[in-house]
């Protein structure tokens, strides 16, 4: 039901020939590679609910099912195993690339797997966007900054990466990802979208993926310490997941290539972020300090005027009003592995 317009995008046409009554717009055919991890759930969800067509692909190395299983049945999702490093061909509208792991802990994993899906998965959609005249949005990271000298981060500011740490295989992966993606815009005329994420927290997060809002959050709901890494003074600044999807949404509906910082400028050492978690969560909890790992950026802070002027977006959430919003979800869970084991 895909035709080729004359702008080169496919124009779908529904069932009835007619643009649907509730979407006032046609009905686009979206692909969300990652769209069974944890932002890219949310992503699905939002647009299945504005009426569109979703495909997911994911190959499940940090995604589940689980995240998307309340939409299988429905005619407009399909969900696609598949690995973005191998190519594939699909006729669709928009392309939200976020598949990669995201968590240290799972990007440290095997990092050359890394760097793979961040350059040949993110050159293989560009492939597809290209052939088929798809708008592209990269999800790129605030570790493009590295351990950055200048604080808050504008888009302007080039970064201070360690091109040979361990952390490398991520950043450097993203912002080769970066690269291919204006790459392609001026070479190809590919319609693009970089959105760099600052760290986002929220229901559906892996319980240990290591970060450290679910990681504080899974020890606190465990009774256990929760573990600040080296003194606990570094800065993070943390947004709930619906502030970032609506970011996303309104970066790819709008006319902007970016580079966009979508993060919160709230910004919290990790002792600050403890003592909220044990606000909200246990009043007792305790903390205990362990050993940092390598490249650990000091701060981290956004600046996110570019996005507030030309997107017209900012976040609406703050970390008091959303860590709440996570806990019922980790409480499950947790309830559920502990009834898997028997205890
Ligand atoms: P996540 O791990 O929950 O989701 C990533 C998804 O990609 C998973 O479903 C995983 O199975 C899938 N995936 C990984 N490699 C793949 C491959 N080779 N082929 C197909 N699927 C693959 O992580 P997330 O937090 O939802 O992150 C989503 C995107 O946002 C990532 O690109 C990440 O780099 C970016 N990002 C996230 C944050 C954050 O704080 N959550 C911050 C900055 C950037
Ligand atoms: N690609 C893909 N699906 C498509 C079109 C391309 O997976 O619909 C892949 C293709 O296999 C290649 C990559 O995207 O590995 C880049 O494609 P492009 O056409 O830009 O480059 P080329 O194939 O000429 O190297
Ligand atoms: N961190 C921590 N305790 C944990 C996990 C992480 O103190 O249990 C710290 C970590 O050292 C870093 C910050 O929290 O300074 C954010 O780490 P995370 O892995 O969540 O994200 P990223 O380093 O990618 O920003």
């Amino acid at each position: 039901s895909y035709n080729r317009g004359s702008s080169g995008i496919f124009q779908r046409r529904t069932v009835s020939g007619r643009v649907p009554a509730d979407l006032g717009r046609r009905r686009l055919r979206i692909v969300v590679t990652g769209g069974a991890g944890f932002v890219g759930s949310h992503l699905v969800d939002k647009l299945i609910t504005r009426g569109d067509e979703v495909i997911v692909i994911d190959n499940f190395f940090t995604g589940r099912k689980d995240n998307l299983v309340h939409l299988f049945g429905n005619p407009r999702f399909e969900l696609i195993r598949h690995d973005v490093v191998e190519p594939i061909l699909l006729e669709v509208d928009q392309i939200y690339h976020l598949a990669c792991p995201a968590s240290p802990v799972h990007y440290k994993y095997n990092p050359v797997k890394t760097i793979k899906t961040n350059v040949m998965g993110t050159l293989n959609m560009l492939g597809l966007a290209k052939r088929v005249g798809a708008r592209f949005l990269l999800t790129s990271t605030s570790e493009v900054y590295g351990d950055p000298l200048e604080h808050p981060q504008k888009e302007t500011y080039w970064g201070n990466v360690n091109p040979i740490g361990e952390r490398s295989c991520y950043d450097e992966g993203k912002r080769t990802a970066e690269t291919l993606t204006m790459d392609y815009h001026r070479g190809a005329g590919v319609e693009v979208r970089i959105a760099r994420i600052f760290n986002t927290y929220g229901p559906r997060m892996c319980l240990d993926d290591g970060r450290v809002v679910s990681n504080f959050v899974a020890q606190a709901i465990r009774k256990q310490p929760m573990t600040v890494y080296g003194d606990g003074k570094q800065t993070r600044s943390f947004q709930y997941v619906s502030d970032l999807v609506e970011g996303l949404v309104a970066l790819m509906e709008g006319v902007h290539v970016g580079p966009f910082n979508l993060g919160n400028p709230g910004e919290f050492t990790m002792l600050e972020l403890a003592e909220v978690v044990k606000a909200v969560i246990d009043p007792s909890a305790t903390i205990e300090f362990r050993p940092n790992t390598a490249d650990d950026p000091h701060k981290r802070k956004p600046d996110i005027a570019r996005a507030k002027e030309l997107l017209n977006w900012e976040p609406k959430i703050s970390l008091k009003d959303g860590l709440p919003l996570m806990v019922s979800d980790f409480r499950n869970r947790i309830l559920n592995e502990d009834e898997g084991k028997g205890l």
